[in-house]
C-alpha cells in the first residue's frame, strides 16, 4: 500500500502535491496536501536516494558557528569540532565530535565542494 510522500506519515496519499517551477508531482495525504498548499517549509534531498518529503524538525538545521578544540585524555591528544545549529538564527544545539587530521581533510573536501556551487 502507498504512503504519503511526506516522511514518517503512513497516511493513504489521496491527492497530488504539483511543484510547478520543478516540475515535480508528490502523491501525498489530504493533511499534508493543505499543509505543503499553506506554505510550510519542505525539501527533499535532490540525488535521489531519500524519495520522502522532509517537513518540520526532520529538516535539517541551520549551521549557525563552528569552533574547534584540542583536548588531551586516556586517548592521547585530540581534535573536536563544536557545530552550532539552529532555526531561523536562533541556536538550539551544539554537535560535538572528535576528528583526526585525516578526516579533517576529508571533511574540508566535502565542505569544498558546497563552496564550489556558492
Ligand atoms: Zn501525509
Amino acid at each position: 500500500m502507498a504512503e504519503c510522500r511526506v516522511q514518517g506519515c503512513t497516511n493513504t496519499p489521496t491527492d497530488v502535491f504539483v511543484v510547478e517551477d520543478l516540475k515535480f508531482e508528490y502523491l501525498v495525504c489530504a493533511f499534508h496536501l493543505q499543509a505543503l498548499g499553506e506554505g510550510e517549509p519542505w525539501e527533499e534531498a535532490t540525488d535521489g536516494r531519500s524519495g520522502k518529503i522532509l517537513m518540520g524538525d526532520d529538516i535539517a538545521p541551520d549551521f549557525i558557528d563552528g569552533s574547534w578544540r584540542t583536548v588531551v585524555g586516556s586517548s592521547g591528544q585530540r581534535h573536536t569540532l563544536h557545530l552550532k545549529v539552529g532555526r531561523d538564527g536562533v541556536e538550539d544545539g551544539e554537535i560535538t565530535f572528535a576528528v583526526s587530521p585525516e578526516q579533517a581533510g576529508q571533511l574540508a573536501k566535502v565542505l569544498q565542494q558546497i563552496a564550489g556551487e556558492g
